[in-house]
Formats: C-alpha cells, structure tokens, sequence
C-alpha cells in the first residue's frame, strides 16, 4: 500500500475550480470553492454529512450545475455547452456508494452497454475490454451473471470495472464502501489502491482513513459547504490546524 503514496504527480492540471458558487434554490450549499487538482494526484475528500461533499464531485461531470465560478476539467470548461459536457462526461467516470448497475442485464452487458451505444464500439472489441476490465478487478468468472447473484464487493467492483472500460483520465468515487459490509470494504479499497498504483487521477469521498493514509497525496476537509483545510495525510492527521476538522478527527478515529 506504500507504494501508492509515492506515485507521481504531473505539473499538468486536470481539474480546476475557481471561486465556485452554487444553491440549491436558496439553500447556499458550496461556498467560494477553489481547487487545483494536477494530473495523478489522489485527493481524498471527508467531512460530515451534508458537508457538500457529493455536491462538490457531481459538479465535477455536471451531474449538478453550478451557479458563480468557473470548473474546468482536462482544459474544457463546463458551461450549459452540452459538446463541452459529453467532453468532459467521457473523461470522468463516477463511481456512486450505490452500485447503480442494471439488474435485468448480465455483468458483462452492464460493462458493454455504454461502449456500445454511447462510444459506438463493435460489440466485440466492447467485450474484450470488458473482460480485460474484469480481470483487472479480479472477477472474471461472474460476466455472465447478474448483479443480483453477486455481492456487494463484487457488484461495486463491477461498477469500478464498467467506469473503466469507458477509459476515463479521472475518476470521482463518493463514498464507494460505505454500503458495504465490512468483509468486503477491503477488496474494493484494493482495486482503488491498484488504480491508484496505475497513475490515475483520483478524487475519493470517503471516511476511508486508512485509504486516505496508504494512497492520498492530499486530503481534503469540508464543512458547511467550504473547504476548511488541506494538507498532505500526515500532517493532515497529526496535526489538523482547524478546531472544526479537529472535532471531525476525533469523532472517526
Ligand atoms: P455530503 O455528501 O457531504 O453529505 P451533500 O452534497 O449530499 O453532502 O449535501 C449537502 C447539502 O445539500 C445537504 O444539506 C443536503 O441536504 C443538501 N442537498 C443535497 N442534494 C440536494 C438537492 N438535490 N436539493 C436540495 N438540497 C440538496
Ligand atoms: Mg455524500
């Protein structure tokens, strides 16, 4: 796990947020959010619930818009433009804490489906990606069943694998364990971590702090829709500068 920590970390910037505003109708839910993310870094992202956490990485692909201030992700800036929000959609895969995989399609149907018809891949160049993806995740041998027969850690492996296979440069997790029972929080951190270990651009929300200690080059801290802090996970952890992330610390660990 180690070795995820020393990843490199390009001068290229993947994802940008300057001075972003955004309610959701008079609720004022992020504030004056900035925030650099370079090519390979892993940023975790904690903080209580209703902290604006998932709002924040939603905006990110414009699952949620934003009111003020600019977001800009691998040099495309997110407006009401829709090329500019395909663009940046078939850069960024998402990862959600409930697996959201199609019920009444097969595993390796769930992985194609996009390819096919969003990304118009010959139906048999999708499979092969799809079972080089499931491979990858270490569960081959479940394509041909059906979410349903699979477990948690499975199907969540299932959803990091079919994110994949759409060949995103950054991928956004929130809160992908915390769902899970406990015995299958660790093969799922796992594949993360490998990824990780892989140089892909990552922002994880998660209360994870092992993971966030192992693999994240930054951690971030919010409440109350505002970045309260940041700092490497180390000095984040031993020495948080905030008496709000300090309350926070001592209540998760
Ligand atoms: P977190 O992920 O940190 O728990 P969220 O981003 O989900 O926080 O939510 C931040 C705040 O915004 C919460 O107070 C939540 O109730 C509110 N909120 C989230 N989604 C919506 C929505 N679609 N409409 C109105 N309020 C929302
Ligand atoms: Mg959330």
């Amino acid at each position: 796990m180690a070795e995820a920590s020393k990843m490199q970390v390009s001068d290229e910037i993947a994802i940008q947020i300057q001075g972003m505003n955004k309610w959701y109708g008079q609720f004022h839910v992020l504030r004056d959010i900035n925030m650099t993310v370079q090519r390979g870094e892993r940023i975790v992202i904690c903080g209580p619930s209703g902290s604006g956490k998932s709002t924040l990485i939603r905006c990110i692909n414009r699952l949620e818009e934003h009111q003020q201030g600019h977001i800009v992700v691998d040099g495309t800036e997110l407006t009401n433009d829709l090329k500019n929000i395909d663009k940046v959609r078939s850069e960024v895969g998402m990862v959600f804490q409930h697996f959201n995989l199609f019920p009444h399609l097969t595993i390796l149907e769930n992985l194609t489906l996009a390819p096919i018809w969003v990304r118009k891949v010959p139906k048999r160049e999708a499979e092969e990606t799809a079972m080089y993806f499931l491979e990858k995740v270490k569960i081959p041998e479940q394509a041909h069943k059906y979410p349903g027969q699979l477990s948690g850690g499975q199907q969540q492996r299932v959803a990091i694998a079919r994110s994949l296979c759409m060949r995103p440069r950054i991928m956004l997790f929130d809160e992908p364990t915390s769902a899970l029972d406990p015995e299958m929080i660790k093969e799922v951190l796992d594949t993360m971590i490998q990824l990780a270990q892989e140089g892909m651009t990552m922002i994880c929300v998660t209360h994870e702090m092992g993971f966030a200690q192992a693999v994240a080059n930054r951690v971030i801290f919010m409440d109350q829709g505002q970045i309260v802090e940041q700092n490497e996970p180390k000095e984040f952890f031993t020495n948080p500068k905030s008496d709000r992330t300090k309350l926070f610390l001592s209540q998760i660990l």
